[in-house]
């Protein structure tokens, strides 16, 4: 390991090392699905029930809140970490896995929870360090739409007085220890559409007498690939991808139909606008030509995660004095963040925390079923927050 800056969050953050890949086992051995996060919430509540000096509250059933008081006047600022789960089953072998069939923690939110908890703590241990309000949010429901965060900006209110917001995603793709942080487009626009193709059915002999949903289906995945290729400026970044394709039961049968998926990715509002037409419009010219029908769903999913400059320009002044030469700028992901949702109230920037360790097997992509964490990246998720948190906090930051 690399020497890193001496600093106050630096030290602290490392003491807690033991109590921080505790909270996460436990929370790892114990994942709930979005909306269900009912034993994950009461755990959260409860640690932070035995801290001083902080008001916790549940704004929603599964979500919980902690507010702390600085000792000095400044602004508000709302720290989040993400509290769900995923339906999926862990093939992890460590003795903390997964006792949820099914279930798994296979994003990294058991770390966020975790490294939260650890700012709750180094806080709450000396509220006169601390400027204005800090508030941290413990949020339900990240991976599943419309997102726990949409609900607590709509339904509560969290957000009020709120002058600046920050978080975090732990990234198995970047080295543990380093902290990447990028202005303005950061994170993707995730939506989604179903399509149905109608043939029509008949013996596989004869297909001059049917009308080959499967055939017209392979032709709208072809076609839809020329959206991104040739209706769309290389410069502008937009992502189509058929995820499912589905028709059929045997192999002597032509069937009616098919049933097709798919996600939309994008930063652009135009580009997002644009994309359900483009889409379409493939849709309705290949089943035509083919003497099929169609049915279309577009369903917008969260909105891009565009970081404001200025707040991600201090994130990484932060990061290169906690992490000096390990602070780098993030690439954009085209994947989709409900973290945005905050973003439409107040000014705020979400960065990354590396934690891929190929010797730890920690490099797995996030949401595979083998996925895990290397703890020492938590040490420095506390270490970039609770510096972020005190800095923030102050008066004009
Ligand atoms: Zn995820
Ligand atoms: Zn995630």
């Amino acid at each position: 390991m690399t020497t890193l800056p001496e600093t106050t969050s630096g030290e602290r953050a490392a003491a807690l090392a033991p109590q921080l890949t505790a909270w996460r086992r436990h929370l790892h051995q114990h994942p709930e699905l979005g909306f269900q996060e009912h034993e994950t919430s009461a755990y959260v509540a409860a640690e932070l029930g035995k801290l001083p000096h902080l008001t916790v509250s549940r704004p929603t059933e599964t979500s919980v809140l902690a507010v702390l008081r600085g000792g000095q006047p400044g602004q508000t600022v709302l720290l989040r970490a993400d509290i769900d789960a995923l339906p999926i089953t862990e093939e992890n072998q460590f003795e903390f896995v997964s006792q949820n069939e099914g279930v798994m923690h296979a994003c990294g939110h058991d770390g966020h929870t975790a490294i939260l908890l650890g700012v709750a703590k180094l806080l709450s241990e000396r509220p006169e360090d601390v400027s204005g309000e800090i508030r941290m949010i413990f949020q339900h429901a990240e991976e599943l739409g419309p997102g726990g965060a949409e609900e607590l900006v709509q339904s509560t209110s969290l957000m009020d007085g709120v002058d600046v917001v920050t978080g975090l995603h732990l990234n198995s793709q970047l080295p543990t220890g380093v902290v990447a942080v990028k202005p303005g487009a950061f994170m993707a626009a995730p939506d989604m559409f179903e399509i149905g193709i109608r043939g029509r059915g008949g013996h596989a002999a004869h297909p001059e007498e049917a009308v080959d949903p499967v055939a017209v289906g392979a032709q709208v995945v072809t076609n839809l690939q020329h959206i991104v290729s040739r209706n769309v400026s290389a410069l502008d970044n937009l992502v189509v991808s058929v995820t499912y394709f589905h028709a059929g039961t045997t192999h002597n049968v032509i069937p009616d139909s098919a049933q097709l998926m798919g996600t939309v990715r994008s930063f652009d509002a135009e580009l997002r606008g644009r994309a359900p037409q483009l889409i379409e419009r493939v849709l309705k010219g290949v089943t035509e030509a083919h003497g099929a029908t169609y049915t279309f769903k577009y369903e917008k999913g969260y909105r891009p995660l565009i970081n404001t400059d200025w707040v991600a320009d201090k994130l990484m002044t932060i990061a290169r004095s906690e992490v000096g030469e390990h602070a780098q700028l993030a690439q954009p992901s085209m994947g989709g963040e409900d973290f945005s949702a905050y973003l439409t109230k107040a000014p705020g920037a979400y960065f990354n925390v590396g934690s891929g360790n190929p010797l730890l097997e920690s490099d797995y992509p996030h949401h595979h079923p083998r996925f895990t964490l290397d703890e020492e990246s938590l040490v420095t998720g506390v270490r970039m927050l609770h510096a972020a948190a005190l800095e923030l906090g102050k008066p004009g930051a």
